[in-house]
């Protein structure tokens, strides 16, 4: 043992050798830069028998939590909840058509499903008529994906003549961060939108809560952009629930690795098809997953479904690796966000229907445009009204919660009509609340000409 070569010798023959830095910690970059960041703030320990926060209390078998006053932690014009493929379009929309802007996400990054659920994947970014092909995701979200275009590794299937791109979940939150930062938009990550601040039917701000514990941020128009409708129906905005199919997506690592032979081991009618589509990444692919239909509200199902996933991801992973006698593939990365497909849907002062979308009307309130799976179907009219509630006011409802009929919502769901819809709820927010009016009194040919100067199509 006198003999052994131990850590500490290794790290000295490293550093020698000029590796320190790769075995030690990465420096952070100037780019910081300390004075950046907020003081840190003396927090002083909680008195639960002031007004400002009783906590919640026991009372005959219930839990009573009582009324308090809630710190502001932020004012704003436009207040964006959820920074999904929706959000994000909505708050770069609202911040560069001149509102204060600011939007919450319970995450540490951007991008929702897309990036932290891992789908790389961006269908309906085209649709098709006659033998002309027309992109109807352009503006904010077309601008991300040429942005990630220009980066390596973060993009492939993008470009003149392409549908369907497919993007590095890194690079498009990084890119995110950059047109959020570029815009102004004040970012509040780690944060909860827990419940909707109200005045009479009007939304006028979220509560929120994080490691701060509870705060309002105030608004004058909210986008929900949470994906399950959490402001919208905590304002108690109508809606419905639908329950779908619950995965988790995962990326396989040294896929080129596999051989033929390999594959021919593992058998079954299309082996290939355990491994996955192409991502940007050399050798990597993602599997997308579909998972029994489950309500995805309900946290132990929630919960139950990540772990009985992740468990059954990794024993396919053995298996394919036992089967195949390949020892290279290798599980690189669950999504650290659980594929809840849809929960809430809006009830709008429109229900765009299936029927409206394949037999296209001209709607004169149109304010997005539906793509196709494939690219193969003709371009459909999304009306204002799905972003706006029957009742409610002072909120718009953004991406996959938007209102539309049962059969809608595998287009409407698809990242390309998020990016639209988030687009088009973020620009007629930020008018909203420039003209004092309730969203439904947004000026539609106004809203129209905003969203055309923002690069958006509208087919109109
Ligand atoms: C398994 C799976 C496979 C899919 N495959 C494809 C595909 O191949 N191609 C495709 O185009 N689409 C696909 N989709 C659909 C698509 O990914 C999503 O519908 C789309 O990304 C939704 O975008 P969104 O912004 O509306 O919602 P989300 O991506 O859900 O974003 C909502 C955001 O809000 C945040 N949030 C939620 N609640 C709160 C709250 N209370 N407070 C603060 N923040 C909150 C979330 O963290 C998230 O960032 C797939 C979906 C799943 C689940």
């Amino acid at each position: 043992m006198a003999n052994a070569f131990t850590r500490r010798d290794l790290m000295r023959v490293l550093s020698a050798a000029g590796f320190g830095a790769a075995v030690s910690t990465t420096r952070v970059p100037e780019a910081f830069g300390d004075a950046a960041l907020p003081k840190a703030r003396e927090r002083q320990p909680i008195d639960p028998t002031t007004l400002a926060h009783p906590p919640a209390r026991l009372s005959g078998g219930k839990v009573i939590q009582p009324e308090r006053t809630l710190p502001v932690l932020h004012e704003t014009d436009v207040l964006v909840a959820g920074g999904g493929a929706a959000g994000f379009a909505a708050a770069v929309a609202a911040a560069r058509a001149g509102a204060r802007t600011a939007i919450v996400e319970r995450y540490g990054y951007f991008g929702g499903l897309w990036t932290g659920g891992l789908v790389l994947l961006v269908i309906s970014t085209h649709a098709r008529t006659g033998d002309k092909r027309i992109q109807v995701v352009r503006g904010v979200g077309d601008e991300l994906l040429q942005r990630l275009s220009r980066l390596d590794h973060a993009v492939i299937n993008y470009g003149p003549d392409r549908i369907n791109p497919t993007s590095d979940a890194e690079a498009t939150k990084y890119v995110m961060d950059e047109m959020t930062r570029e815009a102004g938009v004040t970012v509040l990550l780690h944060c909860w939108a827990v419940d909707a601040v109200m005045d009479d039917r009007q939304v006028r701000g979220v509560v929120v809560e994080s490691k701060e514990g509870r705060q309002a941020v105030l608004a004058k128009v909210v986008v929900d952009a949470t994906g399950d409708g959490d402001v919208f129906a905590a304002a108690g905005a109508e809606h419905a629930q639908r329950l779908h199919a619950i995965g988790l997506v995962h990326l396989l690592g040294n896929v080129d690795r596999v051989s033929k032979e390999e594959l021919e081991k593992i058998g079954g009618k299309n082996p290939r098809r355990l491994l996955g589509a192409p991502t940007p990444r050399p050798s990597v692919r993602w599997v997308n997953l579909r998972g029994p239909s489950a309500d995805g509200l309900d946290v132990e199902t929630l919960s139950r479904l990540e772990l009985d996933h992740r468990r059954s991801i990794w024993r396919r992973v053995e298996q394919f690796r036992e089967k195949s006698g390949d020892d290279d593939l290798f599980l690189m990365q669950v999504a650290p966000q659980l594929g809840v497909r849809t929960t809430r849907i809006l009830a709008g002062t429109h229900c765009l229907t299936y029927a409206e979308t394949r037999e296209p009307k001209p709607f004169p309130d149109v304010v997005a445009v539906g793509g196709a799976q494939n690219g193969n179907h003709p371009p459909w009219p999304i009306p204002y009204g799905v972003l706006v509630p029957k009742q409610l006011d002072g909120l718009l409802a953004a991406g996959r919660c938007v209102s539309m009929g049962d059969r809608l919502i595998e287009d409407m769901r698809l990242i390309g009509s998020c990016l639209t819809t988030g687009h088009a709820a973020g620009a007629a927010a930020a008018l909203a609340a420039r003209d004092g009016c309730r969203p439904r009194d947004v000026e539609v040919p106004a809203l129209q000409k905003l969203l055309k100067d923002q690069g958006a199509y509208l087919g109109i």
